[in-house]
């Protein structure tokens, strides 16, 4: 399939864990996503404020020490410039209650803990599509 061309995707990577992060990375630049990565969520919101009308899309992740990932989602979905980034929780699969508190707060969509970059990038290509 040929695909034209078109803006690249942006996506910001937030989660604390280093491996989580480059593994991420790895995939989504595979997929030609550009991809700026962070490790907390003091640096998450600066990113988003100078950035996010660029921003297509937020892989987020919720235990984080400091700020964590619910309080982000908050903020992103109350406010009228952010509220419009797709934001993908990253999830431990059995914490079920984490995805009703996400859904609450208007996350879009979710990626379970452990996952595959592959199966990350499959997901991210689906929503992105
Ligand atoms: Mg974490």
């Amino acid at each position: 399939m040929i695909k034209m061309a078109e803006k690249e995707k942006v996506i910001l990577v937030v989660d604390d864990e280093p491996d989580i992060l480059n593994l991420t990375k790895k995939f989504l630049d595979l997929g030609n996503y550009k991809t700026i990565t962070c490790s907390n969520g003091k640096e998450a919101m600066k990113i988003i404020a100078e950035k996010y009308n660029v921003i297509d899309l937020i892989l987020l992740d919720i235990m984080m020490p400091g700020r964590d990932g619910y309080s982000i989602l908050e903020e992103i979905k109350t406010n009228e410039d952010y509220k419009d980034i797709i934001v993908v929780l990253f999830t431990v699969k059995s914490f079920n209650e984490d995805i009703q508190k996400g859904k609450r707060l208007g996350a879009d969509f979710y990626i379970t803990k452990p996952f595959s970059g592959k199966e990350l990038l499959k997901k991210i290509d689906e929503i992105l599509a």
